[in-house]
């Protein structure tokens, strides 16, 4: 039997999405022209760092290269606006969504930092839940981490929801931690748009890189961009992320060699071909995944995933995901992270980036299971 792996939120795995020929190229001449092979500052070479300004920068908010720092991949942004902002000593606390990214709570909990998960509702396309969210704010919340385009759940917020979250943190006076790995893997009908493109005084630390939407997620190139009309991070924030690159003396520098280029020259067609095949591996996954009893599919906004609610009551010889995942492994050769990794029980994540055919195989394989173990 063929073995599916749905598991992987690693798009490259299959060989179906490949980056495009300016990005290969782009590496290629940095290179041969042999003149990025030292070190750079550890923040980054100034016009890499104003091509990551000018790629963010739009009518709605304006970067400069001073705001830009580089990492190695966007997991090595986020591990340093968690540690500059947070501080254990004081016994300090992030605000992370459930459903979420595991990262934030391994990068917090890992240097002391504690986690306190706000909710997101499935009802309600993924929203944050801003009552809870408000509910969990203490004089030691030291930042709140907004993950749009969101993974696991494919959701993607309107304007009107950022506002609403940055307003309880302006009340709060706690800044944003914005993870925007996703930036524009947005479906049709819907619009990305960036925490920090809506004017608000909010100090926020936008995350982001190369890893998902230009397919190269190896290359581990990320960066942060800072959002502070305030000033409130001149002191301290912003010396701090210098010091923080620093102590692994900044990320790779044939990445930041190639990447004006890859940022000003891949083209548009390579962006929306992506948008068309998670598109349509999304339509499938509804299409078929709705024939199913006992499962309720939910419709990605845009990113590379999409999640499905079991109905574990239907399926009274599982007691939880785990389980109930494992066997489907067993009996279907289905792999799908059950939501336990992201702390929601009752769910699953299916990712969209496999080849179509194998998409819908493992799909009827799921409907098939489901059909043969519920009650
Ligand atoms: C993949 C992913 C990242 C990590 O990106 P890298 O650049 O590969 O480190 C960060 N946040 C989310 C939500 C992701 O899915």
């Amino acid at each position: 039997m063929i073995f599916f792996i749905l598991i992987s939120g690693d798009p490259t795995v299959f060989g179906n999405l490949k980056a495009c020929k300016q990005t290969k190229e782009a590496i290629i001449k940095v290179i041969e022209e042999g003149n990025h092979d030292g070190y750079a500052p550890a923040v980054g070479f100034q016009n890499a760092r104003e091509a990551v300004a000018d790629y963010l920068s739009d009518d709605n908010v304006e970067y400069s290269s001073e705001d830009i720092i580089l990492c190695s991949g966007c997991s090595s942004s986020l591990e340093m606006c968690i540690t500059v902002l947070a501080d254990p000593q004081r016994g300090q606390n992030i605000l992370i969504p459930r459903p979420g990214f595991p990262i934030y709570r391994t990068l917090a909990e890992s240097i002391g930092v504690k986690v306190k998960y706000y909710n997101l509702i499935p009802e309600k396309d993924w929203e944050v839940d801003l009552d809870h969210l408000e509910s969990l704010i203490d004089h030691n919340t030291a930042a709140i981490v907004l993950n749009n385009p969101s993974n696991p759940c494919g959701s993607v917020y309107s304007e009107s929801h950022i506002r609403k979250m940055l307003a309880i943190a302006y009340n709060y006076r706690v800044p944003v931690i914005a993870d925007e790995i996703y930036d524009r893997i947005v479906f049709p009908g819907n619009k990305f748009v960036s925490t920090a493109a809506l004017n608000s005084p909010v100090p926020i630390l936008v995350c982001g890189g190369l890893a998902k939407r230009f397919l190269v997620p190896g290359w581990r190139l990320g960066w942060i961009a800072i959002h502070d009309k305030i000033g409130a991070f001149d002191s301290e924030v912003r010396q701090g992320l210098v010091r923080l690159s620093q102590r692994t003396i900044g990320s790779n520098t044939l990445l930041q060699g190639a990447l004006p280029d890859i940022l000003k020259n891949t083209p548009q067609t390579f962006f929306d071909d992506l948008i068309d095949t998670l598109v349509e591996n999304s339509k499938i996954c509804m299409n078929i995944l709705s024939k199913a009893k006992g499962i309720i599919p939910f419709k990605p906004q845009g990113t590379m995933y999409m999640m499905v609610e079991i109905e574990l009551n239907k399926f009274p010889e599982f007691e939880n995901m785990l389980q109930f995942g494992q066997k489907l492994i067993e009996e279907e050769s289905v792999f799908c992270l059950p939501g336990e990794c992201f702390e929601i029980p009752g769910f699953m994540r299916l990712v969209l980036t496999i080849p179509q055919v194998l998409m819908e195989e493992a799909c009827w394989r799921i409907v098939e299971f489901c059909n043969r173990h519920n009650v």
